[in-house]
């Protein structure tokens, strides 16, 4: 294989990148109308670790919602998770709340990186993306797209995550960034990333830089980024149990630490439990007036440290007992009109096999 190596200037670079940018970027995404820093930052925060296309309608509820910082700051929580509902990364929708509190007590956006920086759920490439977009200032990203892009044109072949590759990148993303038309720029480097530099096959024959990149000339563009090193996690396994009376259906809301934290759940007891298991742990809670249990198929939903195999038993009621009366922590959601409350993903489906 021949030496990888790359000769293009940041000045090329530029040229070849605004030159696309200016025929195929992206210009009519819904924050990029009537721009301002709270409507950025919020389609950054929903745009990590998703695409574009899965975010516009959240994007759009969300601001029909909370138009501005006042609004979202002074919403319950239960409201914002609730409109995150599906998006997935719960955190980014707590931070997202936290953050328009403080931004509100401080009466001004951030505009500096370290500012920003301090802000939950803003890490260093949402905050470069933030103030290159909605501040037209310099600074660098170097989000999921634009390491793509970088690591295959420099024919990086370790794993971007470990901390000396990322450093790297981060290097080379500085060096490349321009001084003018930053907005551009770093909107053409998110769009190469996600049209044509995309995960898997790029398509590298429509690539304004395939003259210079090292992965394509050598014929590994597909084998780049590297996945990270496999590491075995842990599986554990949970038995839900989905009291439903009526229409209605016994939701928990989750601690504030652990999974889902926050989210309204359904209790659930550890383990894949036998039926026999089941009447007995539920004996205590509805007395006698348990009608029928239905034991569900088991399935599995994975976090990013452990799998968790789930068996649903929903268990319907002739009447309601006194233990499972609603109070702060534990409300009867009506399925035919559900409230507006945060759910975890596998929760959501799940309620909605009940209503069909
Ligand atoms: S030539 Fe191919 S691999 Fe290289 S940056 Fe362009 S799309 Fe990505």
């Amino acid at each position: 294989m021949p030496p990888l190596t790359t000769s293009i200037s940041p000045q090329k670079f530029h040229q070849l990148v605004f030159a696309w940018f200016d025929l195929n970027g992206r210009k009519n995404l819904p924050w990029q109308q009537n721009k301002s820093p709270y409507r950025v930052w919020i389609s950054e925060i929903m745009l990590q670790q998703t695409q574009v296309a899965t975010v516009i309608p959240y994007f759009l509820r969300f601001l029909e919602k909370f138009p501005d910082i006042q609004a979202l700051a002074a919403a319950p929580q239960d409201e914002v998770l609730h409109l995150w509902t599906g998006l997935g990364y719960y955190n980014r929708a707590r931070n997202l709340h936290q953050t328009a509190k403080i931004i509100q007590q401080q009466n001004y956006f951030p505009d500096e990186l370290n500012e920003l920086e301090n802000l939950p759920g803003i890490g260093r490439s949402t905050a470069g993306a933030i103030l290159a977009i909605a501040f037209e200032k310099t600074a660098t990203i170097l989000d999921g797209n634009v390491k793509r892009v970088l690591t295959r044109l420099m024919g990086i072949t370790e794993w971007p995550g470990e901390k000396k590759t990322l450093d790297r990148l981060w290097q080379i993303a500085e060096h490349l960034t321009p001084k003018k038309r930053i907005a551009d720029y770093t909107q053409a480097m998110m769009d190469l990333g996600a049209t044509v530099c995309v995960r898997g096959k790029p398509h590298c024959s429509a690539c304004p830089l395939k003259a210079a990149c090292i992965a394509h000339n050598n014929g590994i563009e597909r084998t780049l980024p590297r996945p990270k090193p496999k590491k075995i996690i842990p599986t554990r396994a949970v038995t839900f149990l989905i009291f439903k009376y009526q229409d209605k259906v016994l939701l928990l809301k989750r601690p504030p630490a652990g999974v889902w934290q926050g989210l309204w759940s359904v209790p659930e007891i550890p383990g894949l439990q036998s039926l026999t298991q089941i009447k007995k742990h539920c004996k205590t809670m509805t007395a006698h007036s348990i009608q029928t249990i239905e034991l569900g198929e088991c399935f599995r939903h994975t976090f990013s440290h452990f799998h968790l195999d789930i068996l649903p038993v929903v268990i319907h009621l002739k009447k309601l007992t006194p233990q499972l009366n609603e109070d702060a922590q534990n409300i009867w959601y009506n399925l035919s009109h559900p409230s507006a409350i945060g759910l975890p993903a596998p929760i959501k489906k799940l309620l909605s096999t009940l209503t069909q």
